[in-house]
């Protein structure tokens, strides 16, 4: 796999999506590429840190109701 695969697929390696093969040659480039390494680890971290900040917000419950009621009218 070639850098530019790598960049190409990054979001489904951590999104767990990529297909065997393609984990296998993704893993096996990271471990001979520093510079794709680096990157993986940093989007790796970047995403950790949006779903554990994602995971704290809950929407006010008259915010639900407004949305509900746009989506109702939006769909009639
Ligand atoms: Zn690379």
């Amino acid at each position: 796999m070639l850098c530019r695969e790598v960049k190409r697929v990054a979001y489904f390696f951590l999104d767990g999506t990529l297909d065997a093969k393609r984990k296998r040659d993704f893993n096996k480039h990271l471990k001979l590429c520093s510079d794709c390494e680096t990157r993986t680890a940093i989007h790796r971290r970047i995403r950790l840190f949006v779903q554990k900040r994602l995971a704290r917000l809950v929407a006010p419950t008259r915010l639900k109701q407004r949305l509900t009621r746009s989506l109702r009218a939006f769909a009639d």
